[in-house]
């Protein structure tokens, strides 16, 4: 009996060891690869950022990739290439990390929320042509958890109206709509390294252009001081010492530690993807159809998600506790979990700053509201996600109405 009173209220839980949301993954191939950087004499950014640009492109189907130190510079690099400043007006989705909207206010320009789908939180295009304004610039559709946005009906609006399609792939890292990486589709595309993503160094990120070499070279430049040539190019044995800063730029460029990580996780990504397909795959099915939760729309079928996050609806209707109080008795169970995300029009900031009004954002309110992240990453296992399930169906059932 004491195994169905949940550990927030004394009972055993579930788990005897946590059990984090999301780890990352390091095997001595990648540890060897960062000892063979500091055993040389290169840091920064050097060879192996060349290296993993390189396979990177090679990877998603590009001719160029540019590494920076995070994704959020390369959103914001992206768009300072395409020219977007002040008075214009960027498409944002309101549910998506703070970065995605924080990027268009570095350019001096404003970010305008949208509302998404219900059963995928993708960014609506309804909601995009009726946030269509005569200074609306480009528009940032995030692949949200690691499914593909619709990108055809986004770059053919996109080309009708004469906008900039600047994607924030930070969980779309090996993603695919229509046969297509994610990466090879839009103006920009924008991928994240961070710690817990699906290929981690760390911190870094990368961004890839196919179409623009002209706007490519100038975000190298931006990525580096504004400074016509890097520092190993200046530096090195066959370099040249001479240079020139032609723009004021930021110091965003990515370095050989961090490449020497990435070059081995690119490596074993397909395994990691496959990984994560596994444990989702068991998740919904042992969660199919339970009530009190529901379960995002199923993989699409016409094209690749990564699964970066294994979200689920909370029925906190039919609850007698909140779901922040839920999440705090799952945790409690040793289970990691999370919100992903507090909507932006949520947010302090955004929401004074542009008098945003909870209505005009229904799904994004309600998934805001409902949303719980469970435990996804590839240091777990199908015993785990077991564990997990076990937790929550306690869970369920003590707080049911
Ligand atoms: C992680 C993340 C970012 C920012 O990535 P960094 O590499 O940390 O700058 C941007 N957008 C989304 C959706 C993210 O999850």
């Amino acid at each position: 009996m004491s195994h169905t009173i949940p550990a927030i209220k004394g009972g055993t839980p579930v788990r005897q060891q946590f059990l984090a949301l999301g780890l990352p993954d390091i095997s001595d191939a990648e540890k060897n690869e960062v000892l063979d950087t500091l055993s040389g004499t290169w840091l920064s950014k050097g060879p192996k950022v060349q290296v993993f640009q390189r396979e990177f492109a090679r990877y998603v189907g590009v001719p160029r990739a540019l590494a920076l130190n995070n994704c959020t510079a390369a959103l914001h690099l992206s768009l300072l290439a395409a020219g977007i400043g002040p008075g214009d007006e960027v498409i944002v989705p309101s549910l998506t990390f703070v970065a995605t909207a924080n990027v268009a206010v570095y350019v001096g320009a404003t970010p305008v929320l949208v509302d998404v789908e219900p059963d995928t939180l993708l960014i609506s295009i309804s909601a995009i042509e009726r946030a269509l304004t005569p200074r609306t610039r480009a528009i940032i559709p995030v692949h949200l958890y690691g499914r593909p946005c619709p990108m055809d009906s986004i770059m053919a609006l996109a080309r009708q109206k004469g906008l900039v399609v600047i994607e924030d792939a930070a969980h779309a890292v090996g993603t695919e709509d229509r046969g297509r990486k994610i990466g090879s589709i839009g103006d920009f595309t924008c991928f994240s390294f961070y710690a817990t993503k699906n290929l981690c160094t760390g911190d870094g990120g990368m961004v890839t252009c196919p179409n623009n070499e002209e706007a490519m070279t100038r975000m190298e430049v931006l990525s580096l001081h504004g400074m016509s040539t890097d520092a190993w190019k200046r530096f090195s044995p066959e370099g040249n010492p001479v240079w020139g800063m032609v723009d004021v730029g930021y110091k965003y460029n990515m370095m050989d530690l961090q490449a020497a990580l990435g070059i081995q996780q690119l490596r074993r990504l397909e395994g990691f993807l496959a990984n994560r397909r596994e444990l989702v795959a068991h998740y919904r099915n042992l969660l199919k159809g339970h009530p009190g939760i529901q379960l995002m729309a199923p993989d699409p079928s016409d094209g690749r998600h990564s699964h970066h996050l294994f979200p689920i609806f909370l029925n906190a209707d039919q609850l007698s506790v909140s779901r922040d109080e839920f999440l705090a008795a799952l945790k409690a169970e040793n289970i990691g979990c999370g919100i992903h995300y507090h909507a932006l029009h949520m947010q302090p900031y955004y929401r004074n700053r542009f008098s945003l009004r909870e209505k005009g954002f229904p799904v994004s309110t309600q998934a805001h509201n409902t949303l719980l992240s469970l435990p996804l990453h590839t240091k777990m296992g199908l015993a785990d996600v077991e564990t997990v399930v076990e937790a929550l169906i306690k869970l369920l059932r003590y707080y049911a109405k």
